[in-house]
């Protein structure tokens, strides 16, 4: 059987190349910025490479773009449906993996953990002092979910461990989570002002771009923490950095940032009230063990003319 030609970006991950096995030739990213005069079956994207449109049609023989991950933001989905390409993720497996990472940012920032751990191993901790590091309480506060869908409903599973009343808000109301979650709808304002903890779980989409700005900031407590598990640009970073810098918001946890990664000098790299991590959502090897699985069934099963097991709806 001759192999598939598809292009991917890479370095891709042991798991995805040992899935792939003989069956798949992996071509390389250049091509789908350049084109290419021989036929390209598939288009396999791993981490985030931005595809378009123009990029397409410079590779007329795809027939399916297959993502590891469950945001394709960076992938023209319009385009691609435009052209009769089916654009597969990976939903519903990294969603306990993804509100794992939220709540450890959330708990790391409100007790101020990072800063604990550099005192801790440095030399100027020479005695516990009970005024020190004080933190924000977490258990028995507000939270507040922005995007109620499978991550924020996990996230919402662990804040009701914590004695959290759970406040969220969508586009539309989610009974079935009110009633299993005992979670409030509100709207956006009366969560901002409501919530000793904001939390990010959107797509990253036009109406969700710059989501959290300066006004935002402004209708949010003083105590407040904001956490980012969604996607950077949800965030305005000038905004952000000005309302950590002013302490306009108490603190932030980050997982993901625009641009990410942050330049190496920029002002949000040295507060001591900002929690970030390098993009580690669903960042275990169980979770990533089971997207590779489904981002290569549904490599094949595009390429075969099949209904993928996730396909993206636009
Ligand atoms: P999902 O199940 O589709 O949930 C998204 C939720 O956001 C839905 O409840 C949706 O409700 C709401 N929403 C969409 N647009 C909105 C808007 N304009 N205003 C308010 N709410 C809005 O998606 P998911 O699987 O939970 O994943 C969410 C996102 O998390 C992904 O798209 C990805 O970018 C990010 N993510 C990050 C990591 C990481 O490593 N940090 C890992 C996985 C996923 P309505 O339609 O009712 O508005």
């Amino acid at each position: 059987m001759s192999k598939a030609r598809v292009v991917a970006d890479g370095p891709l991950g042991q798991t995805v190349l040992d899935l792939f096995d003989d069956r798949v030739e992996v071509l390389p990213w250049s091509v789908a910025i350049n084109g290419s005069n021989e036929t390209v079956d598939g288009i396999y994207t791993y981490g985030h490479p931005h595809l378009n449109g123009e990029m397409l049609d410079r590779l007329p023989g795809v027939k399916v773009i297959s993502n590891y991950g469950v945001g394709v933001d960076h992938i023209h989905v319009r385009d691609a449906a435009a052209r009769g390409i089916p654009v597969g993720n990976t939903p519903g497996i990294l969603d306990g993996a993804t509100a794992d990472m939220g709540f450890t940012l959330l708990l790391a920032t409100a007790r101020r953990l990072i800063e604990g751990d550099r005192y801790a191993r440095s030399d100027e901790f020479t005695t516990y002092d009970p005024g020190y590091m004080l933190g924000r309480e977490v258990h028995g506060s507000t939270i507040g979910i922005v995007g109620m869908g499978r991550i924020g409903e996990q996230i919402a599973k662990r804040a009701s461990g914590f004695d959290m009343q759970v406040l969220y808000h969508n586009r539309h109301r989610k009974p079935t989570a009110e009633k299993s979650l005992g979670a409030r709808y509100v709207s956006f304002d009366d969560l901002l002002r409501a919530s000793d903890y904001v939390v990010l779980t959107v797509p990253l989409t036009d109406e969700t771009r710059g989501l959290i700005g300066a006004n935002e900031f402004a209708k949010m407590k003083p105590t407040s923490i904001l956490i980012n598990i969604a996607r950077g640009p949800v965030v305005d970073t000038v905004a952000l950095t000005e309302a950590l810098q002013t302490r306009q918001i108490y603190a932030a946890g980050l997982d993901v940032t625009d641009p990410e990664p942050l330049p190496r000098n920029h002002p949000l790299l040295t507060m001591p009230n900002l929690t970030i991590a390098p993009h580690l959502g669903s960042a275990t090897e169980q979770t990533r063990q089971k997207m590779a699985e489904i981002s290569v069934e549904n490599l094949f099963r595009g390429l075969r003319g099949e209904a993928l097991l996730h396909q993206v709806n636009i």
